[in-house]
């Protein structure tokens, strides 16, 4: 699939607001139009299935979650977990994407021959990978069952360990402005950010920073529980990103973690690094990335204090549906053996 074989067709539409509480169904509406991405939630699970829920993923589903990320890729960081969400215990998980990731070409060698198109180069690289990789993610998305994506556009810098680079260039407002809708009316008892640490993508940082802010300036009653991912957990733990004191976390190590390599529900022998894997491979213009498959076998979650008292008492609930999930699995793995 080539990208001019796209073009001029609006398969990504911007997020709209939604009025009077009724859902905003566009990028779904599309998606099930595409023939190679059938929509999401026709992984409603099947009457036989392990769920500890009646539901099918759907409006009136007890788990909500909501992903902030700043490039395409960054789900696979709780890819196991997602999966779990939509495919398991009848779950919904959208996605918001700050950025379209063009600046990320300095790894997309092996990809010019599969894509056919020249990469690695800035001009080109920025120019093609905007929609490349938007159609990488809508792949991955499919295999997580990730419901809608959000994508708003902002420019994709290129690597920096600042988080104010980004700061510096995308339309802050309007990024605001649309996390505030989408908590408004969404719905969402979790959302999901990228551990901010100094060490991590700049742009991982901020919008870190900004999706705590407008967590901040919500109710107290009305907040979800924020949670920070990582595959990887800090030798020196996390607190916080100095100079981001919303990023505080109400403990040094993680307050959860998932184990990869956990059965899942539908065959015993099998496990969640397999689903991971294949949403890694969908990257392909990420060399680097392509790396990190098998690489990781836990994903670790820090709670931000700025969820409040009901936020946390929503990730208490959340994390008893993930483990009644759990218990599920292996009484199905038990009766096997
Ligand atoms: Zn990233």
């Amino acid at each position: 699939m080539s990208v001019q074989a796209k073009k001029g067709i609006s398969v990504f539409p911007r997020l709209r607001h939604r009025h009077g509480g009724e859902r905003d169904r566009t990028v779904r509406t599309i998606a099930a139009n595409a023939a190679l991405w059938p929509d999401a939630t026709a992984f409603a699970l099947p009457d036989d299935s392990p769920s500890p829920h009646d539901s099918k993923p759907a409006e009136n589903s007890p788990i909500k979650v909501l992903l902030v990320n700043a490039h395409p890729d960054d789900e696979s960081e709780s890819a196991g977990v997602v999966y779990r969400i939509s495919h398991e215990l009848g779950g919904t998980v959208d996605q918001v994407v700050i950025t379209n990731g063009e600046g990320g070409y300095q790894y997309s060698a092996p990809a010019e021959a599969f894509y056919r198109l020249p990469l690695t180069n800035p001009t080109d690289g920025r120019q093609l990978l905007s929609q490349i990789r938007r159609e990488e993610l809508m792949r991955s998305s499919r295999i997580l069952g990730i419901r809608d994506n959000y994508f708003l556009d902002q420019t994709d810098t290129g690597a920096t360990l600042r988080a104010e680079d980004a700061f510096d260039v995308w339309d802050v407002a309007r990024i605001r402005q649309e996390l505030r809708t989408l908590l408004e009316f969404g719905g969402y008892n979790v959302i999901l950010l990228l551990l901010p640490t100094a060490k991590t993508h700049g742009h991982h940082q901020t919008v870190a920073a900004i999706t705590l802010d407008v967590l901040n300036d919500m109710a107290p009653e009305d907040r979800p529980a924020a949670v920070g991912v990582q595959t990887t957990s800090p030798a020196e733990g996390f607190s916080e990103l100095g100079g981001y004191a919303l990023t505080r976390t109400t403990s040094s190590t993680p307050a959860w973690q998932f184990d990869r390599r956990t059965p899942l529900a539908c065959h015993p022998t099998l496990d969640y690094s397999i689903v991971v894997n294949w949403a890694i491979a969908e990257h392909k213009t990420q060399g680097l990335f392509q790396l990190e498959n098998a690489r990781r076998t836990h994903e670790h979650f820090w709670l931000f204090s700025a969820s409040g008292e009901t936020g946390a008492a929503k990730w208490s609930e959340f994390l008893k549906l993930l483990e009644l999930g759990t218990s599920e699995v292996r009484l199905a793995q038990e009766s096997v053996a």
